[in-house]
């Protein structure tokens, strides 16, 4: 390491991108990319999503330009800063691993396709980040091509998330006529398919341009400068403390594609967006990034998906101090000490064993089944378990039995482990005891057929039972199973607590009409 280690915890940056599938999460990964300079040319990525398990869209980046990124992490340097991106796989990859990658960040970067709004997978994601109370900030991508009203899209932001904004900058046009943005953040516009010394313009005083150009009489340029000014009376007040907090989220207007407004963006970004935060143990203490002692948690456990290696790797996000190859550390869960000697850290040009990453930083250990989700990993005298990780309200189910009832042993086994594991969640219905899986995903009952098979010799039956609306019970006491109907089904989780399966919103809104006195809740 170059820097002392302060220094070098200091100038971490990690977050993630969270976005609905196609608003332009891979195109704005690989243009940072770019800048970082771990790639050498910003050329496009089709949004072309192949096999079966291709669990994120950075390797079809991997796989078209025959560089080395992986699926978890990509890393490079900035400005003095050193940049972690985690990646939040979409589409048919999203499972409980995307929102637990959320835990690890210390900022989110929401990308919003300005044709479509906020959309539904934007909604939970960013319901995540929002519980976590850390910084947002937003990039309403595509404006090379014609979308909603900028104004609009910002009342979305509101009015959909709850969340008030900031315009950083704001459109000048839009589709073919996006000459460029109002830069409000940097006192100047930014035009659009220019380079060099005019790429930006400065504004005076007033607010308006400082220099001829004949920007100034096109109704674009007019309206922009309306709606800012309107901004500017009306809108909130860029305010650093509420950023930090995620109450106010700064708004970027670009496009990824035709790399427009992404290095500003980044140049922002880098500026508010926190070091590594401390983080909570069980009893309440804080632990502070810059401790000399190590400590982190694991946030995800990737099988190989090759039968061939049966090994896993879970993902630590580092919490404080610095990770050395070689270093011994305790998982207080099970009070064991491992030396760790194979460690993995996943660099953007570069795919190299690591030999020293801190805090903020994301390592990969390889695992022979020792370690579960969530469990804090500590070195030196620290002694403490961090808060555990949240558990996800899952949205799928499949009632899923033993091909052959003779393997049921190893079934339960399995069954047991990829649950501990965090894979699946694990819920039975009353007297029969049948095993229902939950999930957030559809993935997540792939790999776990697929697992069962691998590693524990049994094949599975998985019988849909669809998507299902799951709320807990605060006074169980209170529920009789003749409360259920045609649209609901009362079962228990890992930890026998009953839980209602409602059919749909529908469903649960008549319960609620019809039973006032039952409390139900939901978790993340
Ligand atoms: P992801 O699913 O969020 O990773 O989205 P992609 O980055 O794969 O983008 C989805 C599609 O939108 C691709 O065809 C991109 O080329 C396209 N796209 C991304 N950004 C822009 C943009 O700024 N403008 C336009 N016109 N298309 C874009």
């Amino acid at each position: 390491m170059q820097r002392p280690i302060n220094e070098e915890i200091a100038s971490r940056r990690t977050f993630a991108i969270i976005s609905h599938p196609d608003a332009g999460k891979t195109t704005m990964t690989e243009k940072l990319l770019y800048f970082g300079g771990a790639i050498r040319d910003a050329g496009t990525v089709k949004g072309k999503k192949t096999g079966k398990y291709a669990t994120s869209d950075w390797m079809e980046i991997e796989k078209q330009r025959g560089i080395s990124v992986t699926s978890s992490v990509l890393q490079f340097d900035y400005d003095g800063k050193r940049v972690n991106i985690l990646d939040t796989p979409g589409h048919e990859d999203f499972s409980e691993d995307t929102y637990r990658t959320l835990m690890a960040v210390d900022a989110a970067v929401m990308m919003v396709d300005s044709a479509k709004g906020i959309e539904p997978q934007t909604i939970k994601l960013f319901k995540v980040c929002r519980m976590r109370g850390i910084p947002i900030f937003t990039f309403m991508n595509k404006m090379d091509r014609q979308g909603k009203e900028p104004l609009e899209l910002m009342e979305e932001l509101e009015e959909v998330l709850e969340i008030q904004s900031y315009a950083m900058n704001y459109p000048i046009g839009m589709g073919k006529e996006f000459i460029g943005v109002y830069d409000r953040f940097n006192n100047r516009i930014e035009q659009a398919r220019v380079e060099g010394d005019s790429h930006f313009l400065p504004l005076n005083d007033e607010g308006e341009l400082a220099v001829e150009h004949p920007m100034t009489e096109t109704s674009y340029y007019k309206q922009a400068l309306e709606d800012v000014m309107l901004l500017n009376e009306a809108g909130n007040e860029f305010d650093v403390e509420r950023v930090a907090k995620g109450e106010l989220t700064p708004v970027f207007f670009g496009s990824a594609l035709t790399n427009f407004g992404v290095q500003t963006f980044l140049e922002t970004f880098l500026q508010f967006a926190p070091p590594p935060q401390p983080r909570q143990t069980k009893d309440e203490q804080q632990i502070d990034p810059q401790s000399s002692e190590f400590s982190g948690f694991i946030f995800k456990i990737q099988a190989n998906m090759n039968p061939a290696h049966r090994d896993r790797i879970a993902f630590v996000r580092i919490v404080s101090g610095a990770f050395e190859r070689g270093m011994s550390v305790t998982v207080p869960r099970i009070s064991k000490s491992f030396k760790l000697s194979q460690t993995t850290q996943f660099l953007a040009d570069d795919r190299e064993t690591v030999n020293e990453a801190v805090a903020g930083d994301i390592i990969g250990l390889y695992d022979t089944g020792n370690y579960q989700i969530g469990d804090t990993v500590v070195g030196g005298k620290f002694n403490f378990q961090f808060e555990a990780l949240p558990q996800f309200t899952p949205e799928l189910f499949v009632r899923v039995t033993a091909k052959n009832v003779m393997k049921s042993k190893h079934f339960h086994k399995g069954i047991l482990q990829l649950v501990q594991e965090g894979a699946i969640q694990y819920y039975k219905t009353l007297h029969t005891e049948e095993v229902i899986l939950g999930a957030v995903g559809q993935l997540q009952f792939e790999v776990f057929e697929h697992r069962m098979k691998n590693e524990y010799n049994v094949e599975v039956i998985m019988e849909h039972i669809g998507s299902k609306v799951a709320r807990w019970i605060e006074n169980e006491s209170d529920v009789k199973e003749s409360m259920t109907g045609q649209r609901s089904m009362l079962v228990k989780d890992r930890y026998d607590n009953l839980v209602f399966l409602f059919e749909n919103e529908f469903a649960l809104r008549w319960f609620g009409d019809k039973y006032p006195d039952i409390k139900l809740y939901n978790l993340l």
